[in-house]
Order: C-alpha cells, then structure tokens, then sequence
C-alpha cells in the first residue's frame, strides 16, 4: 500500500525522540499516522538491542506503507558530569567555596570530583561554572591545573553525575568520545540516514565527525555551545543541517539570549540551504498534560513562520505520557500556520539570494512560476538530494515531489521543508521524465485533471549535479484514468 503523501497537509517536518513512551512498533506507526515524518535516536539513553528494535519497526512500516522514513541517532558528546557524594544529595550555600578536582573520593559540600584533567587546566578565575542544568552557579577564583577552588554564586541541592557546563571556554576536547564513537559505528550499521553531532564546538569536529562517517549517513550538527554560534557559517558549510538544540543553549547561555540566536542559527542555515530543526521543550507540558499551554503553542508558530524545516519533540515523545497527542498537536499548529495568508510573506522575511549555479536558477524560477501561475507541485529528478535541497530553499509555495532512485536520499528529504521522496528508477528519455512525473503527482494525491506541474531534472539523464531542465506541464483526463 502506498500512503497519499500530501495528507500532511503542511511543508514543516515534525521530528520525534523515541524513548520508553514511544517504543514499540504500535506506537511508532501511531506516531507517523499523527504526523511524525522522522524519529530521533537518544543514544544518551537506551540500550542498543532497544536502538535496533526500532530501527527494525522503522523499516517495517516504511515496507507497510510505502514511503521512506528518516532516522536520527542522536550522539550524547562530551557531556561533562561530576563524581559521586557520600550523602544522596548535599547543599551548596550562596558565598561558601567548593572545589571541583581530580581525587576519586566521594564528594561532600566543600569539594567533588570532575574527572576531565583537561577541562580543570583549561578553567581561569573568573570563569563561570554551571552544575545540574544551570540550576547551581560557581565561579572560579583559583586553578593549579589539577583542580578549580569556586565561589557558589547561586547555590541549591546537588546529587551524584550531574552535568557540568564551562559557557565561556572552548573546551580542548573532541566533540566524539568513545562511547560516540561506538554508537557511531552501531548507528551506521543500522543504516541510519542522519547522524547528530552534539556540543560542536569548532568547524574542526564536524570535519572530524564526517571522515568517520564516511557518506555512509548525513551529518547534522547541534548548535548548543556559545563557541559555535561564534564560528556558525564554517559550521554550516560542513555540516549537512543543524540543530537549534535550545536544551543545552539554555543553559550555556542565559535563557533570552536563545530566542535571537534561534533566529539567527534558522536564518543563517536558510540561506546557506541547509535544513534546520528547532528542538527541545515545544511543548514540554504535555510531557503530562494532553493539551499544551497558549505559549508553547506560540513557541511552535513561531518557530514555523521562522521557517525551520522541521520542529523536534524531545521529552514530550520519549517519556512524556502523551506522545501521540503532542505529535497532532504539532501537526495541528502546522495546519493553521501555513494556512494563515501572511505565512508566505512571514518565510521569506529570510531572502535567499541564489547562488550562480544552474540548479539555483531554475530553484528560482520554479519558485517564480508557482506564484505566477496555479500548479499543484514541483516534480524534482535527484540522485544526490542536493537538487531538492536548493528548491526547497526557495520555500516554494507547492509542493516539492522529490524523485530519486537512491534510497538514502529519500530517507533524508524526511528533514527537508516540503519535500516528499519517491524512490523510483532514473529515467532516460524526456518523453519518460514527463509521464513518471505526471504518474507520481497522481498517484500521491497531487493534482487533478487540469492542473500544471514544473518537472526539474537533468540532461544526461542521471548524471548527479546536471540539473539544467525545466518543464512545465498539464495534467489531463486521460491520465487520471491510467493512473
Ligand atoms: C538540546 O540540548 O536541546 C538537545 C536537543 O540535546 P539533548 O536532548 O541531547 O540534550
């Protein structure tokens, strides 16, 4: 059976975290019905027998259904965490000194244990320490390279591992560990389609991430560390999408500085054509509740009038109790947002300028021709996706119906702003390029009779990178009753 496509009714893609809430193969379909075009792996979390069984579901309702679907593994990084207490939880009192060092004994309220000697010689007095979250506040008043004495400026209750955040330093660490690495080689063997670098700092690990992953997966890097911000367009040009991750934003930084910076990390990937999801707390209330508060609603609008491909459930699908509710919810503000008749002017407030390139020029004047006259989709031929990447860039106002033979590319669309694959075999002839383009269209509920399509492609035909053909054709009776 093969599933109408544009039942979606909307062009932003929904991304959802799997976890205890979702995994099951009941769930995971129940979820894609609700609107989910592409699941995330947490391999911060999860057990990679449990990784494999979703995978597994995956692929079984891409067969039930018929259409690719995107997956995610989502590597933890160097999340940096601190030792153990003698006690369940100790007090850190505003104005007492703590220190963090580098003896494996248990913790207690003057000193704990951080076992990163490279992050202890890095730090200087002055610099601002974060413990569980951002919740506990110190500051460095003196390092001698094996430990750092700290002021408590803003104090609370701390407990065993939790996590350690170094805003204002760029850390002299990779961003892939050994465990990522591991989890690297189990994702690509699970023939994943993205792989998600976290706490990126420098050009130079995304660089590194890409060589191991060797093409074998596309890359998406996570914006979480002040350091990348500063160095964002060497990232994006490295990376194949990114990630507002405002989790980790949020504490790195202070909590109105993410709403500018998720602006401009979406704008900065638009214009570039990289894909970008806004992630973490979208609708974090309906982790327990069935309906979202008014600002998580406005939070997920915004977010789409910004233009981002794709808006991420995180807690709310993995351990929320109301997965499938948070994934209709989104698709339900999606609806209305891309119905609203200023959305258009709203997602191209960001001008993209197209490059001089040959796919660029005709990306333009597909988009051109859809506001000149009524079509019911673009028909793109691609091996690569990059075609696909540079129409949707444009953000059209149709439809982007993405042909390809390769399978990877069209399990990747499943990130990309209105656009649906078909895996199909090339074509060789012209006359072939416009009938499987016409056939596609119907079969997948775009168009009826009447109604005009653009066909992208190359000549020669499945040469990558070739795309040099625009067409435009009508969809006549004849062919509703072949299809
Ligand atoms: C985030 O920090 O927003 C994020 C998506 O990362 P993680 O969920 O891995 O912490």
């Amino acid at each position: 059976m093969v599933s109408p496509i544009f039942s979606r009714n909307r062009k932003v893609k929904i991304l959802a975290t799997l976890g205890p809430s979702s995994s099951s193969p009941e769930m995971i379909e129940k979820m894609y019905r609700a609107g989910v075009d592409a699941f995330r792996m947490n391999m911060s979390h999860g057990e990679h027998e449990a990784h494999a069984a979703n995978v597994r579901s995956i692929r079984a309702l891409e067969k039930k259904i018929g259409r690719p679907i995107a997956i995610l593994a989502d590597l933890q990084g160097p999340k940096l965490r601190i030792g153990t207490f003698a006690e369940p939880a100790v007090m850190l009192h505003d104005g007492t000194r703590f220190t963090l060092d580098m003896i494996q004994k248990k913790g207690d309220a003057t000193r704990v244990n951080l076992p990163h000697r490279e992050i202890l010689s890095t730090l200087q007095p002055g610099h601002t320490l974060l413990l569980d979250d951002g919740k506990i506040r110190l500051q460095v008043i003196r390092s001698d390279g094996n430990s750092v004495e700290t002021e408590v400026i803003v104090g609370g209750i701390i407990s065993d591992r939790k996590g350690v955040n170094v805003p204002e330093v760029v850390l002299p660490v990779s961003s892939l560990t050994d465990k990522d690495r591991k989890d690297l080689t189990f994702a690509l063997e699970q023939d994943v389609d993205w792989i998600a670098l976290s706490f990126v700092q420098r050009p130079e690990d995304v660089a590194e991430a890409r060589r191991l992953i060797g093409g074998k997966a596309a890359l998406l890097a996570k914006i979480e560390k002040p350091a990348a911000i500063d160095r964002l367009d060497e990232i994006l040009e490295l990376s194949d999408a990114v990630m507002v991750a405002r989790g980790d934003l949020g504490v790195e930084l202070l909590p109105e500085q993410v709403p500018p910076l998720q602006k401009k990390i979406v704008a900065a990937a638009r214009k570039l054509g990289r894909p970008v999801v806004v992630a973490t707390q979208m609708l974090e209330s309906m982790i327990k509740s069935p309906t979202p508060t008014r600002a998580e609603v406005s939070d997920v609008a915004t977010a789409i009038y910004d233009g981002a491909d794709a808006i991420m459930l995180s807690a709310e699908s993995a351990v929320g109790d109301w997965p499938i509710e948070a994934a209709t919810m989104m698709d339900r503000i999606a609806a209305q947002v891309e119905n609203d008749p200023s959305y258009a002017d709203r997602v191209h407030f960001t001008e993209t300028v197209p490059d001089e390139t040959t796919a660029d020029a005709l990306a333009a004047a597909s988009y051109n021709i859809a506001r000149t006259i009524k079509t019911s989709a673009i028909v793109c031929y691609t091996s690569s996706g990059s075609t696909a990447r540079r129409m949707a860039r444009e953000r059209p106002s149709v439809p982007l119906l993405v042909l390809t033979p390769n399978r990877h590319t069209a399990r990747r669309v499943g990130l990309l702003w209105g656009a649906y694959a078909v895996i199909t075999r090339d074509v060789t002839d012209f006359e072939e390029m416009i009938g499987k383009a016409k056939r596609m269209a119907l079969r997948h509920g775009l168009g009826e009779a009447g109604s005009r399509l653009i066909v992208c492609a190359g000549v020669p035909f499945g040469t990558p990178g070739s795309t040099n053909l625009l067409h435009i054709v009508r969809l006549i009776g004849d062919e509703l009753k072949r299809r």
